[in-house]
């Protein structure tokens, strides 16, 4: 088991071979990436593509990413999210060792080019409400109109502007727009605002500033100060490179970084979005920005994915230039196959039925042999106590059972995994006619799971013993949504599961998993991957089902190979 990234193979992309083509040609002597996000919510498993990439290409180049929080909207930006975000990305296995920045460091210098593109009859100071300015904008197919006040002096401009920094007027006002093109075919490049007047205390700078830099504004600069090679983002920007580049051209940077854009993340079944996934914690749909049905890094933490599994699977899809959807079953195969190499086999009865094994010795306890993990002898075995009454699960029995159920019926007999043969002898009901007890006969020779005449029942149940057993609760996940394209008849929230957590009060746990730490993962036999949830009390174990053991990612690939 490793957690360290650099073991994750890498392939290769365009984007690589962009920065390997610099490094030989001598454009750059060493890289420099960064990771920009707004710190407006959660990180997603969108991010953590992009955080795998920028993060990936500066270790495999030798050069550094630095973590750069784009904090230029105050309205929407808190300190938590920060800490969220610095956590999650150290969750992932990355670091930014002393390269943390915000583009609020930068203020100042940025308030200073602004007046340089004034001075210079680049930038303007617009009177037009955000109505009207939106208005003037034109079309793709109609040009846009000039602002009445495009023809302002550098005086009245300098003059206007300082006295928006100082607080002379009220939020929307006024704003400093670049003086471009209005007719430009690029709609970006019709005059894009600067800067905005916002009355509003900042997480860092207070209330030192009441105008703040748009995104446009703001990121190619703070990429400049910092010395960013390649600035990497997604392909709804790949129309603001020509103002990206605008900018770099025009003003004193200080370096020439370029920006390059790769195609989202989109995943069926899931909605990347941080606006959305605000308003269903808001809403109050989920347990919280980590709740484990969560795009989150951190509901995908609380679920239980493991980091590498998440990087493993950054690697996996890779970078492309062309927009997709890639199926979250990849996702989930890739958490499967790290979960099947390194999580403990366990047993846990999640609607547990009572067994009393009638010739059983009252009061004898035995300690059974079980495999901690098939796949890796390394990690050895347990002992499981063993006793006259047990705890099996509800659905391994059927009193009348149809065809093709083998587990246990009346008279039948079965393997209980590790330790002996057992066969149900009589039904006991409640008064509901409900099924409170099945009272069974046990062979000793099968002791282990095999009987010594070689014969083999259809069927090999788990179970705990229950003067051993532990109470937890457990929490079954399924998807967040109802459909694999959330939203495709336009009402997202609509399209939610309110049945995608079941709760289940009343489940046993043998003793080895009583006392699991916050994070730790095991895999219950025959029930899937479970991971102890933060709501865990001593005594008192709350697990998640992190993936059930189906894997139909798998079969969806075989199947392919066979059919092709
Ligand atoms: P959202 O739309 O969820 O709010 P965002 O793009 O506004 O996301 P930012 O904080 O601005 O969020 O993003 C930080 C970085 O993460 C950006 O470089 C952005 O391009 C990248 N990013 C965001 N979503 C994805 C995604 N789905 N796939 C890959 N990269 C993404
Ligand atoms: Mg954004």
């Amino acid at each position: 088991m490793s957690t360290d990234p650099s073991t994750t193979p890498e392939r290769s992309d365009f984007i690589r071979d962009v920065v390997a083509d610099d490094l030989r040609s001598g454009r750059h002597a060493s890289i420099v990436t960064r990771f920009p996000p707004e710190p407006n919510g959660h990180l997603h498993i969108g991010h953590a593509k992009s955080i795998c990439l920028n993060f990936g290409i500066a270790r495999e180049f030798g050069g550094r990413c630095h973590l750069r929080f784009d904090d230029t909207n105050p309205t929407k930006e808190e300190q938590e999210y920060i800490d969220a975000i610095e956590a999650d990305v150290r969750w992932l296995g990355f670091d930014w060792g002393e390269h943390l920045y915000h583009a609020s460091d930068y203020f100042e210098q940025l308030y200073e080019w602004a007046v340089h593109l004034v001075r210079n009859r680049l930038a303007y100071v617009d009177d037009l409400s955000a109505d009207e300015i939106r208005e003037h904008r034109g079309t793709l197919t109609e040009p846009g109109l000039d602002s009445p006040w495009r023809g302002r002096s550098v005086e009245e401009n300098l003059d206007l502007f300082a006295r928006m920094r100082a607080g002379e007027f009220a939020d929307g006002a006024r704003v400093l727009r670049a003086r471009i093109d209005m007719a430009s075919p690029n709609l970006n490049l019709r005059d894009p605002v600067l800067y905005r007047i916002l009355h509003a205390t900042h997480p860092r700078t207070g209330d030192a500033w009441c105008i703040y830099p748009t995104y446009d504004f703001a990121h190619g600069q703070s990429d400049a100060i910092e010395g960013i090679t390649h600035s990497i983002c997604t392909l709804e920007f790949e129309n603001h490179r020509p103002l990206y580049d605008w900018f770099i051209e025009r003003l004193p940077v200080p370096s020439t970084p370029h920006q390059y854009e790769f195609a989202r993340l989109n995943l069926t079944w899931t909605v990347l979005s941080k606006r959305f996934l605000l308003r269903l914690v808001e809403d109050g749909r989920v347990r919280g920005w980590d709740d484990p049905r969560m795009p989150t890094i951190a509901g995908f933490r609380r679920r239980g994915f493991p980091a590498d599994g998440i990087r493993e699977f950054a690697t996996e899809v890779g970078i492309s230039k062309r927009d997709a959807v890639v199926e979250i079953e990849q996702l989930e195969h890739v958490v499967r196959d790290v979960l099947n190499r390194r999580a403990p086999r366990r047993f846990a009865v999640l609607r547990p039925v009572k067994v009393v094994i009638e010739d059983y010795p009252e009061g004898q306890v035995e300690e059974l042999e079980a495999v901690n993990n098939p796949e890796d002898p390394s990690a050895g075995t347990r002992r499981v106590p063993f006793s006259r009454e047990l705890w099996i699960e509800r659905e391994d029995f059927m009193e009348d059972p149809p065809a093709k159920f083998f587990r246990l019926a009346p008279g039948r007999e079965v393997r209980l995994r590790y330790a002996y043969f057992i066969t149900c002898r009589e039904v006991v009901k409640n008064a509901a006619g409900e099924v409170v007890e099945l009272r069974c006969t046990y062979d000793p020779a099968t002791r282990g799971g095999d009987a010594p005449d070689g014969r083999r029942p259809k069927a090999t149940l788990h179970w705990v013993s229950a003067a051993h057993a532990v109470p937890a609760e457990v929490r079954l996940y399924e998807r967040l949504f109802v459909r694999p394209d959330p939203g495709a008849d336009g009402d997202l929230l609509a399209d939610l599961d309110p049945a995608s957590e079941e709760v289940l009060a009343d489940c046993r746990l043998e003793p080895a998993a009583a006392d699991l730490a916050v994070g730790e993962t095991v895999q219950f036999e025959r029930l899937g991957y479970f991971c102890a949830d933060p709501d865990s009390e001593p005594g008192r174990p709350v697990l998640n089902r992190t993936l059930s053991l189906k894997d139909s990612w798998a079969r969806a690939q075989a199947q392919g190979k066979t059919a092709g």
